[in-house]
């Protein structure tokens, strides 16, 4: 039977990413003249194939358009359907992979704007991740600066497979912003495409790429924590997003007991992995990764050992679930409420703004 959603907040919920055709009104005279003389106002800079069946769920196409495009279909496939309070948009755009680091950070800086005016102004329920053009994390750090007195804005996104592991200090000047205007940094699957998509090498199918996303995943979380992240930002929260989370357990083992063993190396990582990810990360509840029996997903949660790690997402338009069943049988009763609005008030700041 499915969980009562009501009061529920989103936290991976994907606008199709906008076309150069929407953009160009955000951009400035001079950048619009060069991608309209260039030839490259089709430039269509999306994220994943988009007739694939992971992609889009069925009952969730547009037809004629992109999954995702339109807001009116948000409101009925997910506002309205899962009763929820809020949705905060992830726009999974293509700027960030850009070689050209000014021009993501124009790109970036539209799509953001683009955001705000056709998606935030247009339904009180919706926020939004920041668009980082991490190319260049002082221009993406200068984003974070620039965007965040809006408070629709409530955390800064960046993709699971950037240019380098996302602990080292090139990237610090991006937690530094962020941790001081109170934002999240949202990890989201995915790839600037810099390097293989798996730890062996370039894979040949989608079903590989997908599947390895979640050891990308384990390797950020790992670098994050050696390098000393969380003990130079102990109030930065990481949301993982579309990492699945039933992973989680046996790699805090792992961590937690090589760590004890070589933790004389890394000497500013003073506690131990598993008790640094229990307070500083959290992650979405889809792709749920369940076994068969639902009582073994239910020691899953249990093996976590926090009840304030999850946090609920419907991932639309991605095909995770069938019909309503976002919630997975087999997650305790006692996390429902905590999973589908508490944790996600408690992780984002700026969502407390909206507790009275
Ligand atoms: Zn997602």
């Amino acid at each position: 039977m499915a969980v009562d959603l009501s009061g529920s907040i989103d936290c991976d919920v994907h606008p199709a990413a906008p076309d150069m055709k929407q953009l160009l009104p955000y951009l400035d005279e001079f950048w619009r003249d060069m991608m309209v003389s260039r030839g490259t106002d089709g430039l269509d800079l999306r994220s994943y194939p988009p007739n694939s069946p992971l992609s889009v769920r069925p009952d969730w196409r547009i037809e004629g358009g992109k999954a995702g495009s339109s807001i009116e279909r948000l409101r009925t496939d997910v506002l309205d359907r899962f009763h929820v309070d809020h949705a905060i948009l992830n726009c999974l755009y293509g700027a960030p992979a850009l070689y050209n680091a000014d021009l993501g950070a124009v790109l970036s800086r539209a799509a953001n704007d683009w955001l705000a005016k056709e998606w935030l102004d247009r339904d009180p329920r919706l926020r939004a991740s920041i668009i980082l053009p991490t190319h260049n994390p002082l221009f993406a750090a200068e984003e974070i600066e620039r965007r965040a007195s809006d408070r629709r804005f409530v955390q800064a996104l960046m993709f699971v497979q950037e240019q380098m592991p996302l602990g080292r200090r090139h990237y610090w000047p991006i937690y530094e912003a962020a941790e001081k205007h109170g934002l999240p940094i949202g990890i989201h699957a995915g790839s600037l495409y810099r390097n293989p998509t798996t730890s062996l090498g370039w894979p040949s199918y989608v079903v590989e790429e997908y599947v390895g996303q979640a050891t990308a995943f384990q390797h950020q979380l790992l670098n994050l924590l050696v390098e000393g992240v969380f003990t130079k930002f102990p109030d930065l929260k990481i949301v993982l997003i579309e990492s699945g989370f039933t992973w989680l357990p046996h790699f805090m083992w792992r961590a937690t007991k090589t760590w004890i063993a070589l933790r004389t190396e890394i000497p500013w990582v003073d506690r131990s992995p598993s008790e640094i990810i229990r307070e500083n990360v959290r992650l979405t509840i889809q792709p749920t990764d369940a076994p068969p029996e639902p009582g073994q997903l239910a020691r899953i949660c249990d093996q976590l050992g926090s009840d304030d790690m999850l946090l609920f997402s419907t991932d639309y338009p991605h095909w995770h679930f069938e019909g309503d069943e976002v919630l997975s049988e087999g997650i305790p009763e006692r996390l429902h409420q905590k999973i589908i609005r508490d944790n996600a008030v408690a992780t984002y700041p700026r969502l407390k703004e909206l507790v009275v």
